[in-house]
């Protein structure tokens, strides 16, 4: 449930920047979050509904991008690009040595889509 706090910020700023710019309506707002971000896209989208509901953003949709993960092989020093979910037991395609896991639990609008 902590994805409400974050949703009444992001939603904070699309409509400060909507006043900023002179904005109508909000159309769509694409939302990157990191890898090790643990908010869950079904209730981002469902807050974000609903705390959008009477502002410029009302109707809009969010689009949620999750940044994939890099994984460093602890034996080679290799680095490689997957997604957390399926790499997670993986190990290294080089010398099956254990991966290492780093990835960000960041997040920040990406784009904004306006009329
Ligand atoms: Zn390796």
């Amino acid at each position: 449930m902590h994805e409400l706090p974050l949703m009444e910020k992001i939603l904070t700023i699309v409509l400060e920047s909507a006043r900023k710019n002179k904005v109508k309506k909000v159309i769509s707002i694409t939302l990157e979050i990191g890898a090790l971000s643990d908010f869950q896209e079904i209730w981002m989208e469902k807050y974000y509904k609903i705390l959008a509901a009477g502002t410029a953003a009302e109707g809009s949709v969010i689009k949620i991008i999750r940044q994939k993960g890099e994984f460093r092989c602890t034996s080679c020093g290799k680095f490689f690009h997957d997604d957390f979910s399926v790499a997670k037991e993986a190990a290294c395609p080089d010398c099956s040595g254990k991966l290492n896991f780093s990835g960000t639990s960041d997040y920040f609008i990406k784009e904004m889509e306006v009329l």
